[in-house]
């Protein structure tokens, strides 16, 4: 009888015991140099000398683990006292600091002639991108006045990093297409990709199937918006899904210090579940290739950089 009893637990236990857990082996992780592609100088910052104020941004950098990192200042409208001195101290530090920053200079759009004049300025000291941002600065990105900045700046060579993300434009992802569309020859880069509007960004994906019509010139930076999704996987696979739909290959990691540290912000991208590949255009290589940078030295103990330098050899 007991035997009976022990047949009839044991059967049981078969039913109910939980099935063994899978290995789960996590994606490998992209883990070589980054470059943060949206890094604020704010007005005041530092301390008494450029080197000092250069340490500080540097300590902050490297607690992220980025390589590199655009600095950015914010042109304000009929201040063009503060305006150059605001790009002059973007291009200093950059200048300073042998690669590990490279400047993002800013005009007023409205400032008509002047924005012009600086724009060529900031071009001819080696700033690498123009920063224009709707909402602090206080312009609709249909206005005139920003296509002829838009138009400047493609001519001079200048990637233009627009805050896209408006909560007073519901139109701005659309105004921003049109822009993109009727010039070719600038390179956008829209911060935040529409924050709580990302899949707004999708039309773009769409747009690649024009190729006549869409040079696509616009890369999408995840800054906030990979935040924002952080702890939802179905937010998340939605913006995953999004990037994917445009193309990895126009994506850009960005952290928006101060609003985040560069090291919350890498851990929100990582939490994205990109392959590693795709981590690595993420964030660096298409940035690297944006900006014209030179190839930061590869971090010898990331396995992905072993792989690649084995695939080299062969
Ligand atoms: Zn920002």
């Amino acid at each position: 009888m007991r035997w009976l009893f022990l047949a009839i637990v044991c059967a049981l236990w078969a039913c109910v015991r939980p099935a063994p857990t899978p290995l789960v082996t996590p994606p490998p992780s992209y883990a070589g140099p980054i470059i943060d592609t949206h890094f604020h100088l704010e007005p005041g910052y530092g301390g008494p000398s450029l080197q000092e104020t250069l340490r500080g941004l540097d300590e902050i950098r490297a607690r992220g683990g980025v390589a590199t990192a655009g600095l950015i200042v914010i042109a304000q409208q009929g201040d063009l006292e503060f305006t150059r001195s605001e790009n002059d101290r973007a291009v200093e530090l950059a200048r300073a600091s042998g690669g590990r920053f490279f400047a993002f200079g800013s005009v007023h759009p409205m400032d008509g002639d002047a924005a012009l004049a600086e724009l060529e300025r900031i071009a001819a000291l080696g700033v690498r991108g123009l920063k224009l941002h709707p909402n602090t600065q206080q312009f609709d990105v249909a206005a005139p006045e920003v296509e002829r900045v838009v138009q400047r700046a493609a001519e001079l060579g200048l990637a233009i990093l627009f805050d896209a993300y408006s909560p007073f434009d519901p139109g701005q992802t659309g105004k921003l297409v049109k822009l993109a569309l009727a010039h070719p020859s600038a390179r956008f880069i829209l911060a935040h990709m529409g924050g709580p509007r990302f899949f707004d960004m999708a039309v773009f994906g769409l747009l690649n199937a024009h190729p006549k019509a869409f040079q696509r010139n616009v890369w999408l930076e995840l800054s906030a918006v990979s935040h924002m999704v952080a702890g939802s996987p179905s937010l998340t696979e939605q913006l995953r899904h999004t990037c994917r739909f445009v193309g990895v290959d126009r994506v850009l990691f960005g952290s928006d210090y101060p609003a985040l540290t560069p090291e919350q912000a890498v851990a929100d991208v990582h939490a994205l579940g990109f392959d590693a590949s795709e981590e690595r255009l993420i964030f660096h290589d298409n940035a690297a290739a944006l900006f014209g940078l030179p190839s930061s030295p590869p971090n010898p103990s990331s396995p992905l950089m072993r792989e690649s330098a084995a695939g080299h050899a062969r």
